[in-house]
């Protein structure tokens, strides 16, 4: 670690590959030309040098692993589904084993089988010592808010752990991108998609049932933080009066939602999900590899925030939310 500068940092939003998973990964990325797919995948298969080296460089202490998406949750097969997902999970424990000081994980779910998935969210955190899931937007369709899901929510509220939403393409391709290819994928279309996705599951009232219930968002909170007002505003006379919540949309924004700044290296929204948020629940994280792990790192550690604030985001909040 003798390279080591700046603050001292947990990331969450970092991701690998196992030969098992390419083909679920490589037929959903199509916004990544096939020679940085190839560069992509040795990066992502590495747990040792490679990722360690950027992690001190960083000063990033602990990296939170979890499976370049969509994975099994693009699985015809829920059988197969759900047996693929353990192999990711007892993979991730054994890399987790080999370097227990720097990496913790997330749970890979199958969640076409939602008992079995909560059962295998369990199975994760208490034998493997995982510190929750992270799920790829919607699978078959279905999202978070739909009532099959509530025992997933259930059991993750119980264990005391969150749910991180990672993007993933919708299961069509709206008209509104129509002639816009680039406008399909992160730029525009995976904040849409997994927005819109959070405030189905905030508007659908879990966060009411499941008040212990954390979700965290990519992408500092995916534009919502700068909605915050707005959501107040206009959801009551928008939501054809069948609609009841036991708090303002905004305060389980403060309540039940966290945002990291994995693919975000920009003062300005950081600023926004910190003020509108508050500064324990916005946390650091580069989206390795997909994102310039030095870039995140240099921001973030010169970023307009007091020292106070940089050491929550960086570090104390991953922490206290991770039980690390
Ligand atoms: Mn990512």
């Amino acid at each position: 670690m003798d390279q080591t500068s700046g603050h001292r940092k947990i990331a969450l939003e970092e991701h690998f590959m196992t030969p098992d998973f390419v083909d679920y990964w490589s037929k959903t990325a199509i916004n990544i030309s096939p020679g940085l797919f190839g560069k992509v995948r040795d990066v992502l298969e590495d747990f040792g040098e490679l990722r360690l080296a950027g992690m001190d460089r960083n000063n990033i202490e602990k990296s939170v692993l979890s499976l370049a998406g969509p994975g099994v949750q693009a699985e015809p097969n829920t059988a197969t589904a759900l047996r693929m997902a353990r192999i990711c999970n007892d993979f991730l424990a054994e890399q987790i084993n080999n370097q227990p000081e720097r990496y913790a994980g997330f749970a890979h779910l199958a969640l076409q089988d939602p008992l079995e998935a909560a059962n295998e969210l369990e199975r994760c955190v208490k034998q493997l010592g995982f510190c929750g899931a992270m799920i790829n937007g919607q699978t078959n369709g279905a999202y978070l808010d739909d009532d099959r899901f509530s025992v997933v929510w259930e059991r993750a509220s119980d264990l005391d752990v969150p749910i991180y939403i990672h993007p993933n393409n919708p299961p069509d391709v709206p008209y509104m991108y129509h002639n816009h290819p680039e406008l399909f994928g992160p730029v525009w279309s995976w904040t849409v998609e997994t927005g819109n996705h959070a405030l189905r599951i905030l508007f659908s009232g879990v966060f009411d049932r499941f008040p212990k219930a954390k979700l965290i968002l990519g992408h500092m909170g995916e534009t919502l933080p700068y909605q915050l007002w707005r959501f107040d505003s206009r959801w009551l006379i928008s939501n054809r009066g069948n609609m009841t919540l036991d708090m303002k949309p905004s305060d389980y924004f403060k309540r039940n939602i966290y945002a990291t700044t994995a693919g975000v290296c920009s003062d300005e929204p950081l600023r926004c999900a910190v003020d509108a948020m508050g500064p324990d629940r916005v946390l650091f994280s580069s989206d390795y590899p997909f994102e310039k792990i030095d870039e995140a790192g240099s921001w973030i550690d010169g970023a307009t925030l007091s020292d106070e604030e940089r050491d929550m985001v960086c570090y104390r909040n991953a922490k206290a939310l991770l039980r690390l």
